[in-house]
């Protein structure tokens, strides 16, 4: 590990000064990837600011219709929240598929949506990585990609961001409110993280000297409807191959709204609103799910180990819009695939 010094700010604003100053900052909230990353000499702060006892982060409140919850509030209060279970239980079930009890107690919603990729040549500083080194070249492309996406990818950078949360976050069209020297501001789930393009060593439209403050969800509508759907090699603790979240308003066996997410796939939560639309007014079906499936990997490319993701997603949109149409979520305790 590299020498760094450290600051605790005791006011936002002090913590967004603390970041102005220093150009090589980086915030720590549970320390559960940032830590990982700087041991690894993959992150090299010279400077840490500590927002873990910044006021007014850590409560989950009422905002009109919805919910807001502070950037540090854990996974587990989160997921476990009365209001986040009835109202968002999405949500809460996308939360509890990912990491294990202990990291989600110290894992928070702000460095959640912040994670880094899990591509291994991004965690080997010894190998090239446009993310970590611009320019120095992706190996992922012809090695080991297993995991990598198959959508929205460039050139530069096939990884995939592997946050739970964010998938049904971006179902729900949350908005993440930020703060930085400018005052606050908003950004919807659908704009805060990045496809690659050219410039993969950037994950989110995120400044520099912007810290999280929180989520704010929208007012319920899928709490009947919905599912978590997590495929990947282990049962638990275990990141994503492929991941979808599905929200449905139903009336009888006749959709109205539908919210698709997919994760694993795409350098950020992968929504295809196109799809969501060939929902409405039509009777849950397995063809017209199907024909949605399509329609969302749409464009799909493999890269050779990661070929078989592309099937794979395609049958998980199928299978969670049957559990999400029939009101039987995915039960992240007992993992049993309905
Ligand atoms: C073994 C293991 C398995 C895991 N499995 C899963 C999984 O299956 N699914 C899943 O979704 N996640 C998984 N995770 C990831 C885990 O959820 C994240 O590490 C965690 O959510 C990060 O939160 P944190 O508070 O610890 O962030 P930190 O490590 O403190 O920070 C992460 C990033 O966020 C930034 N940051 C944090 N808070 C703020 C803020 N308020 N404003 C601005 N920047 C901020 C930091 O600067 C850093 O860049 C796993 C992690 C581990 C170690
Ligand atoms: S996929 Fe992205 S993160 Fe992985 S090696 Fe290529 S540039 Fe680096």
């Amino acid at each position: 590990m590299n020498r760094f010094s450290y600051a605790r700010p005791g006011s936002v604003a002090d913590a967004v000064r603390e970041l102005a100053g220093h150009p090589a900052a980086k915030v720590i909230a549970g320390g559960t990837n940032l830590v990982d990353l700087m041991k690894y000499n993959v992150e090299r702060p010279t400077h840490l600011v500590d927002v873990g006892r910044l006021p007014g982060l850590k409560e989950i409140e009422e905002a009109g219709e919805g919910l807001r919850i502070g950037a540090l509030v854990s996974n587990t209060a989160a997921a476990y929240d009365e209001r986040v279970k009835e109202r968002y239980p999405l949500l809460s079930s996308a939360i509890l598929a990912g990491a294990s009890p202990q990291l989600r107690n110290a894992a928070t919603t702000g460095g959640n949506l912040l994670q880094r990729t899990r591509c291994y040549y991004f965690y080997d500083p010894a190998t090239p990585c446009n993310k970590r080194e611009p320019g120095s070249g992706c190996p992922a492309k012809e090695g080991q990609n297993r995991i990598l996406a198959i959508l929205g990818t460039s050139e530069h950078c096939i990884a995939t961001h592997p946050s739970d949360m964010c998938v049904a976050l971006a179902a729900l069209e949350a908005v993440v409110k930020v703060a930085g020297p400018n005052g606050e501001r908003s950004i919807p789930m659908a704009d805060f993280h990045r496809l690659p393009g050219n410039m993969p060593e950037k994950d989110t439209n995120l400044h520099a000297d912007e810290i999280i403050l929180g989520v704010e969800l929208p007012e319920p509508r899928f709490a009947k409807h919905y599912t978590y759907l997590k495929l990947r090699d282990r049962l638990s603790y275990a990141f994503a191959l492929v991941s979808v979240a599905a929200a449905l308003e139903m009336d009888g066996d006749t959709i109205g709204e539908a919210r698709i997410a997919l994760g694993g796939v795409a350098h950020k939560p992968w929504r295809v609103e196109e799809a969501e639309a060939m929902l409405r007014g039509k009777t849950a079906d397995r063809t017209v799910f199907a024909a949605v499936a399509e329609r969302i990997l749409d464009g799909a490319q493999g890269f050779g180990h990661n070929d078989f993701k592309i099937d794979l997603a395609r049958r998980a949109v199928i299978r969670a819009l049957s559990q999400a149409a029939r009101g039987t979520p995915q039960s992240q305790t007992d993992k049993r695939i309905q």
